[in-house]
């Protein structure tokens, strides 16, 4: 499984599935949650509501992934994943780790080969960058894919040169 950085707009990309910095209510927000539900088009937000109305009825706990179309974009699948609001008084790290983890489940389940990630509680949930990155990566490179594995790319895709610098930081004693 290779990693992979690109400084750019995750909407854009011809991935499989593209990873979603959502909230736990799934109904949309700003940031790239906004940013995909707006070149997805409405069919995400109807299946967002169709979970809601199922198998979340609560919303979707912070850590935890699930899978819906991703409407109009190039990618096939949207993967809907709730990071944690960043606290300076409590390590909320597991669950940052988790929200990677549970996605690239839920990616394997879905037979999907390239998967997209922002960078998961740096936006409005304030997660410091260089931290998020350092999480991001190591819980990705943690991952052990199951036997049937279809995995073949994890590509972080960063907004600003700032986020992709501390992602090229956090690979560098990888590479
Ligand atoms: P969170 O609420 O989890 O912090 P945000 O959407 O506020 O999520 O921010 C997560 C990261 O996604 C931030 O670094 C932000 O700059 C970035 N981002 C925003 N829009 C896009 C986009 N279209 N493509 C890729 N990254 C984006």
């Amino acid at each position: 499984m290779d990693i992979t950085l690109v400084q750019g707009d995750i909407t854009e990309q011809r991935v499989d599935a593209v990873v979603n910095a959502a909230n736990s209510s799934l109904m949309g927000g700003g940031g790239v949650d906004g940013a995909i539900h707006r070149a997805g088009g409405p069919e995400i937000l109807r299946e967002c509501r169709r979970l809601r109305d199922t198998s979340h009825p609560d919303g979707l706990p912070a850590g935890d992934a699930v899978a819906t179309t991703a409407g109009r974009m190039p990618a096939t699948w949207v993967i809907h994943t709730v990071g944690p609001v960043y606290s300076a008084s409590e390590d909320r790290s597991s669950t940052l780790a988790s929200c990677y983890r549970r996605s690239l489940e839920v990616a394997e389940e879905l037979n999907a080969a390239v998967v997209a990630f922002p960078a998961v509680s740096a936006g409005v949930y304030g997660w410091p960058m260089d931290s998020a990155a350092d999480i991001a990566v190591r819980s990705t490179l943690a991952f052990s894919p199951a036997s049937s594995n279809t995995l073949s790319e994890v590509r972080f895709v960063l907004f600003s040169r700032d986020a992709y610098e501390a992602f090229a930081r956090a690979l560098e004693p990888n590479s």
